[in-house]
């Protein structure tokens, strides 16, 4: 166990299985407990091994209080691609835009075949040596689900409000911003919101669908509600200050990024340029920085005039390749 893992109580009946520091698929889980009544587990992770370790800390807090609910925060796989491993009566959650994203993923046979793909191809030169790394990176020796999980049986628009026993949660749709469909769950009672892949916490977050003014949006709507704590999707516990702090990034690379853009620069030279700036020193510990270039190829794309969309594998490969060059060869 690493500093920081594990089950972390965080309010009355509220608890996260922390997995820092919160690389590629090292995601955050929620409990919500109502003692004697019910229980909603607020995201399943896609490494089956890690999904057991889970179910297993948290047996003892649930035994009087059945899991009724299931929250996807979003439809990337280190969010849901556990679905099966919560009861099967349980109900599923997701919003309608997450619900219609998770119907076009990638099944998870596909991305072992990827990685695997990617090991052979890790110690070759160029490109394609450059996109297995990453995808072996990204994979991180997970071991996925055989097959696609269940998907959620509940969907909602723009918010939704679900009782869990006594208890309520209320849901709000941000999106779409880091995918189409991300939602957060506020637990009023307790000061608490699970915030999915709105906020990655001493771990560099990626664009993925954007546009990435709604993201910032979503930052400023989670700061208005001035929650005691908040539980990212991936690194630790937070609160206002580091919600801030990603905001202030955000800011930054979009006013960094559009120059790069507007002077003609080509995105991963730019991502390079940005990352050797004063102004990246405040967010360089952060890890996996290489996502910049993830980011910043969606956020060309939009500057392009291409209209905001998930990704496709295309585009997902092609900027894997990139941010593996950046790493292999400090390009
Ligand atoms: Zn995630």
């Amino acid at each position: 166990m690493s500093a920081g893992e594990g089950l972390e109580q965080i309010a009355d009946g509220v608890w996260a299985f922390l997995r820092p520091p919160g690389s590629w698929g090292q995601t955050n889980t929620g409990l919500i407990v109502d003692r004697g009544a019910a229980s909603m587990v607020v995201d399943t992770v896609w490494d089956t091994g890690w999904a057991k370790r889970v179910a297993s800390a948290t047996t003892l807090l649930v035994t009087d209080a059945p899991i009724t609910e299931v929250l996807n925060t979003h439809s990337d796989g280190d969010h849901w691609w556990g679905n099966d491993t919560v009861p099967a009566e349980a109900r599923i959650t997701t919003s309608v835009a997450s619900f219609e994203a998770m119907k076009e993923e990638l099944p998870p046979a596909a991305v072992t075949a990827f990685a695997r793909l990617g090991r052979l191809a890790g110690p070759v030169l160029g490109p394609i040596g450059d996109v297995g790394t990453y995808m072996n990176t990204v994979r991180g020796g997970a071991r996925f689900p055989r097959k696609l999980p269940r998907l959620p049986d509940h969907t909602f628009e723009v918010t939704e409000r679900i009782d869990v026993g006594a208890r309520q949660v209320q849901l709000r749709y941000l999106g779409p911003a880091h995918t189409a469909g991300d939602l957060i769950a506020h637990v009023p009672d307790a000061g608490v919101v699970f915030a999915g892949d709105l906020l990655f916490i001493g771990s560099t977050p990626i664009l993925w669908h954007g546009p990435l003014t709604n993201w910032m949006d979503a930052l400023d709507h989670l700061i208005a509600l001035d929650a005691a704590v908040y539980v990212p999707g991936h690194g630790p516990i937070c609160g206002l200050d580091e919600v801030r702090k990603l905001r202030a990034y955000w800011a930054w690379v979009d006013a960094a990024g559009r120059q790069h853009f507007d002077a003609g620069v080509e995105s991963v030279h730019a991502a390079r340029n940005m990352m050797a700036s004063p102004e990246f020193v405040p967010f360089a510990k952060w890890c996996s920085p290489e996502r910049l270039v993830l980011s910043m190829s969606t956020l060309y794309r939009l500057w392009d005039g291409k209209p905001a969309a998930p990704p496709t594998l295309v585009r997902r490969v092609a900027a894997f390749a990139a941010a593996g060059a950046m790493l292999r060869r400090g390009k």
